[in-house]
């Protein structure tokens, strides 16, 4: 955990930063978040990041809270502040602080704004990586809006902690057709029997990860063929290979379903060379 925490404008010890028991975000999940992994104490995927926040506010009518020039500098600051080069800044904007009613605030509030930074030890997850990781599925119960980036997260908590206690690190949703949408906290993605890279379109009720956006680019310009279709569990467990992507996870494969190994349940080409792709773009257009 780093020391320093950005709160509605101040810079203040984390251990001492609070907010307001009147914030909505707290009150009744009245907010969104983003969270960008640094590289070289650098934001990864800036524009993919500052785009979906953008599109979050304004799905739910909350303004940005500043511009996105000044945000930057902001963020920025958050990073220097807490000496962090290798690690995952985020960033949590509500609608801000007023008595709790459902419907928004008549005068309007200002935003609420907190930023946090954490440390990650890359060593660590490179050896995670390199073992594969076990995810588990869970019927898709969350909302018609999970495009939307926000702190109402309570569905994706269950899932987590069921399938921690699982062994597992990653819980897959699966729709009423038995097709996987995404992962708790990641997109999902195979490498089919034929050698085709899938992973679900975004007319599906899922988040549209920036990673997920920015892989799409690297694997094609690396000349693989990439669908934007759904696979079923079967159709998971049968892959070549299955990984993750986000901003925590990278690129992140997945040896395990439900106790099922993917293919031979060791890690794939695809899924390593692909990590090694991302995280060098990542490094090199961090701004
Ligand atoms: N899907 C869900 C539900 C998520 O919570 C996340 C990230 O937190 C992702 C996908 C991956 O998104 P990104 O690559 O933008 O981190």
């Amino acid at each position: 955990m780093s020391r320093i925490a950005y709160v509605n404008g101040r810079f203040t010890r984390r251990a001492e930063a609070f907010v307001h028991i009147e914030d909505r975000g707290y009150q009744l999940a009245d907010g969104v978040y983003e969270v960008w992994a640094l590289f070289d104490g650098k934001l990864a995927d800036p524009e993919g990041h500052f785009a979906r926040l953008e599109r979050s506010l304004s799905e739910l009518r909350i303004p940005m809270p500043m511009s996105r020039e000044a945000l930057t500098m902001v963020l920025r600051e958050a990073v220097r502040r807490n000496g962090v080069r290798e690690g995952l800044l985020y960033l949590q904007v509500t609608r801000g602080v007023a008595p709790r009613m459902h419907a928004f605030p008549q005068n309007p509030v200002p935003p609420a704004v907190v930023i946090t930074v954490n440390r990650v030890d890359r060593a660590a997850d490179e050896a995670r990586a390199a073992q594969g990781v076990a995810v588990t599925t869970t019927p898709e119960n969350r909302w018609g809006r999970c495009d939307i980036k926000t702190v109402g997260l309570l569905s994706n908590v269950l899932a987590k902690q069921a399938a921690r206690e699982a062994g597992a690190v990653e819980a897959w949703y699966v729709d009423e057709l038995g097709l996987v949408t995404e992962g708790a906290s990641s997109n999902a993605w195979i490498v089919d029997a034929d050698g085709v890279l899938r992973t679900r379109d975004t007319q599906a009720n899922i988040l549209r990860g920036v990673t997920r956006l920015s892989l799409l680019e690297v694997a094609q310009e690396a000349g693989f063929e990439v669908q934007q279709r759904p696979f079923s569990v079967a159709e998971a467990k049968a892959a070549r290979e299955a990984f993750i992507t986000g901003a925590g996870s990278l690129v992140l494969p997945v040896v395990k379903i439900d106790g099922d190994p993917v293919a031979d349940g060791r890690v794939g080409p695809v899924a390593s060379r692909l990590r090694r792709l991302y995280i060098e773009r990542a490094r090199a257009t961090a701004i």
